[in-house]
């Protein structure tokens, strides 16, 4: 009876030191365990970090196929392949997780995105669209909105655009709310006077100018319009009110009008001073140079005397090799050799120039041609952005 007594007094501290042994081993197992299932993410992080890539990607992959249901490692694996530019293999890395079934929600959607990005990269836009349609619904729709309606700009789509932005709730419609619909709305007005159909595009600016009351382009692109339908003395007027109200038009208008604009409007006395008053007082307020040109060309319609006398002055405001060009070609002060000198010195200088990223075309645009800024053009010439 004594000895089970003494057994049991000894018994219980020995299995419990034993018990104490066979947990701080499974742990310390445990911690094995743990341990070796990130170490290709640190071996692999450490090639990455010495931009070893070829060697991280190489630890990777074995990770990766000792190990298929580790969905960071696929992640990480897919991220590596796109920025080395090797999309069919990024493609198939996130297309092989996408297949899974036991793949979470969340994981879904981000490999779904990886798989649009890959498609971007690569260029395959269309792919790429189908997989962003892919994540309406989800918690990556918004930023999936947002890279479609970068698709549908690039590609001009200007309907879908405009139908994107009408789903679009919360941060995303304030990003690209009214003011991006207006010009949707003018670029198809644009595509519909390419194609002469006047009617659709006078319906469209209609549109835009309902869309967004305070852009200034609906009504530059329906001065255009009325150019376009050859309708130049209705052009004219509405310019006159629009640069009245919005005087920082006026640069653009009057580069829009050419001698051939004078011209129709020589029985027409009092609408040609009207224009020729709006000129002067806009360049006597800011001397622009499209303003300059439109003021000596008017003068020059109406028969004034010594309409070249605008180039001189300006000069001496302002250093100006495309005035001096223009007032030695109309005083015929050069022979032909320097005229073509001076001429092509100059063009460059008439171009517009992108503040954001610095793309220069000859053409103004609405939206940056290189970086697919919005109103990223001002309205004055290289040359006077060099003033
Ligand atoms: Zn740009």
């Amino acid at each position: 009876m004594e000895t089970e007594w003494i057994w049991l007094l000894l018994g219980l501290p020995i299995a419990f030191i034993l018990g104490w042994l066979a947990s701080r081993l499974d742990w310390r197992q445990m911690r094995i365990v743990q341990r070796s299932a990130p170490r290709a993410y640190f071996q692999g992080l450490t090639y990455l970090l010495n931009e070893q890539q070829d060697q991280a990607i190489d630890v990777f992959v074995q990770a990766v196929q000792s190990d298929p249901d580790t969905v960071e490692l696929h992640f990480a694996l897919g991220s590596l392949f796109r920025r080395r530019g090797e999309y069919d293999r990024a493609v198939r890395v996130h297309q092989h997780l996408l297949a899974r079934a036991d793949l979470s929600g969340l994981d879904r959607a981000r490999a779904q995105w990886e798989l649009a990005q890959d498609f971007m990269k690569a260029g395959l836009l269309d792919r790429a669209e189908a997989s962003l349609q892919q994540l309406e619904g989800t918690s990556l729709e918004s930023q999936a909105q947002t890279a479609l309606l970068y698709i549908y700009e690039r590609t001009h789509d200007w309907p879908q655009a405009l139908a994107l932005t009408s789903r679009m709730t919360g941060e995303a419609a304030q990003a690209h709310g009214a003011g991006k619909q207006m010009h949707y709305l003018c670029e198809q007005a644009n595509d519909a006077m390419r194609q002469q159909d006047f009617e659709r595009a006078t319906s469209l600016l209609d549109q835009a100018r309902a869309c967004d009351s305070s852009g200034v382009r609906p009504g530059i692109e329906q001065v255009r319009l009325l150019l376009a339908q050859g309708q130049y003395r209705q052009a004219v007027q509405w310019a006159l009110a629009l640069s009245e109200q919005l005087p920082q038009t006026m640069p653009l208008l009057a580069g829009m009008w050419g001698d051939r604009v004078f011209e129709t409007l020589q029985g027409d006395q009092a609408l040609l001073q009207q224009v020729h008053t709006a000129l002067r007082v806009h360049y006597e307020n800011e001397s622009s140079l499209d303003v300059l040109l439109a003021l000596v060309a008017i003068e020059h319609q109406m028969g004034l005397p010594r309409a070249g006398h605008w180039y001189a002055e300006h000069i001496r405001k302002h250093p100006s090799l495309v005035a001096a060009a223009h007032w030695m070609e109309l005083e015929q002060q050069q022979d032909a050799a320097i005229a073509k000198s001076l001429d092509k010195a100059m063009q460059p200088l008439l171009n517009y120039r992108c503040l954001h990223c610095g793309f220069e075309a000859r053409s103004y645009f609405w939206q940056c041609p290189g970086c697919q800024s919005w109103e990223s053009f001002p309205t004055k010439r290289v040359e006077e952005l060099q003033a």
